[in-house]
């Protein structure tokens, strides 16, 4: 299948692996914003930034004032494997729709980690590290991949072509196979996505994600990246 969209055609898109993007395919969101929504507390309202303005954007974030961060959106087109979507849906506060394998074929793409992201997990559970292994064992694991990929796909065409409904067919495909979703999300649960996701503990395909988003963010409402990177990346 290709992608849903001629993503390398368009604006506003970030490579992420092997055959994934980040897309914003639609925005409303500035800092003024957070401020207004603030602000409106004193019937007040601003046509500009000014410093004052910034001042009270770091203070609210600080102070963990939340909901004036929520007065906006980022909607966004996300290619990623299944197993990465898995973990991104575990983030109630946005709104998703995803491609359905119950009414269209499913891709071809499936992920193969580049040879330094082959790793070994060392450590115990809550403080594991993650380590390269040597380039023959990640050119094997590579190799593993992409030949079970393939088996796994194979058979899916078959039954497929056999008249089973790709809903059962489906069944025999794994979690690297790449799938697509909207995700439609505020300021305030985009800063918490990014705070637990481009973390060093969170796993490093959906980190390369997180920070593709993390990038529209700071393009978009810079003053409240800022702050929120100040303080330490812990969202209001
Ligand atoms: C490194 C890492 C490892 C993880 N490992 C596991 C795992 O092993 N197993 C597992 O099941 N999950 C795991 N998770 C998922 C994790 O438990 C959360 O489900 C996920 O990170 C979503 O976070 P969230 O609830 O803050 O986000 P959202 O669901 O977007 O919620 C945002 C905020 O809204 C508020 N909120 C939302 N819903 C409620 C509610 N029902 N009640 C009260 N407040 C609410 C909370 O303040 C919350 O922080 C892991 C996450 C990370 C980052």
């Amino acid at each position: 299948m290709a992608a849903v969209t001629d993503a390398p055609a368009i604006p506003d898109y970030r490579p992420v692996l092997d055959h994934g993007f980040v897309r914003l395919d639609a925005v409303m969101a500035d800092d003024l914003s957070v401020v207004n929504a603030a602000r409106v507390s004193f019937a007040r309202h601003k046509d500009a930034m000014d410093a004052s303005d910034e001042g009270l954007i770091r203070f609210l974030l600080r102070e963990r004032h939340g909901t004036p961060f929520e007065h906006n959106s980022f909607r966004f087109h996300i290619r990623c494997p299944i197993f990465v979507a898995r973990e991104w849906f575990r983030h109630r506060i946005g709104s998703f729709n995803e491609f359905s394998m119950r009414y269209a074929k499913a891709t071809e793409d499936f992920y193969v980690p580049a040879p330094e992201d082959v790793r070994t997990q060392v450590g115990k559970p809550g403080a594991y590290t993650f380590e390269s292994v040597e380039p023959e064992l990640a050119e094997s694991t590579r190799a593993t991949l992409e030949s079970v990929y393939r088996t796994a796909y194979e058979a899916y065409e078959e039954l497929v072509e056999a008249g089973v409904a790709r809903e059962i067919a489906r069944c025999v495909l794994p979690v690297g196979a790449y799938t697509e979703f909207f995700w439609t999300v505020n300021a305030r649960a985009l800063m918490n996505f990014v705070s637990l996701r481009a973390a060093e503990t969170a796993q490093r395909e959906i980190r390369r994600y997180a920070e593709a988003v993390e990038s529209f963010l700071a393009e978009k409402m810079p003053v409240t990246y800022e702050a929120f990177v100040a303080n330490d990346r812990t969202a209001p």
